[in-house]
């Protein structure tokens, strides 16, 4: 129930943005940000789209989290939904997706949108942790994140051919996609 209207706005049609009384004239982005939550909100809402004045809703809480265990992740977000991507083209990349509930540890892949051709960068899902869950973990969210990058790092392996180093997404036989067509007569 939202608290009642002061007397003087009664017979005014407001409606209401959580606690928040919207009057006609106003929209949410009218009311004045203060000051300390606007820097707090900025690593998560850096071009303030999606401006609360008074506060972190929980998603945001948990993907400063993120922040501060993986500083140099890029960040793309909706309202509810957080995509972090850190060192995707190292072996040790990952993907985490993040809301209110739970973090979704994914690993980087290629996916081949037309048969064997057409690579572009994806990821898989690894494991999908509730928040209370991480942090019933021994090293919590660095634990979590760090067993990630194990598995990740896991996938990849040398090509005895060629002796790079891959993933396992882009290996067939035992060797990389263009050593196994090279030597092992692989057809794609
Ligand atoms: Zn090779």
């Amino acid at each position: 129930m939202p608290p009642l209207l002061p007397p003087l706005f009664s017979d005014i049609r407001v409606r209401w943005s959580g606690s928040r009384a919207i009057l006609p004239e106003m929209t949410e982005n009218d009311y004045p940000m203060n000051e300390l939550v606007r820097e707090e909100r900025r690593p998560i809402d850096p071009d303030d789209r999606y401006r609360v004045p008074d506060g972190l809703r929980d998603a945001e809480h948990r993907a400063k989290e993120i922040l501060a265990a993986i500083p140099d992740a890029k960040m793309e977000r909706t309202r509810d939904v957080f995509q972090f991507e850190s060192r995707c083209d190292a072996e040790d990349g990952l993907v985490l997706l993040v809301t209110a509930e739970a973090v979704e540890i994914r690993l980087p892949t290629t996916e081949w949108v037309c048969g064997a051709y057409g690579p572009a960068p994806s990821s898989r899902l690894w494991r999908r942790v509730p928040w209370e869950k991480v942090a019933a973990r021994k090293r919590g969210l660095a634990g979590l994140i760090e067993a990630g990058r194990r598995a990740r790092r896991k996938q990849f392996f040398t090509c005895p051919f060629c002796k790079g180093r891959w993933p396992s997404e882009l290996g067939a036989a035992g060797a990389c996609h263009g050593c196994a067509t090279e030597h092992l007569d692989v057809v794609f």
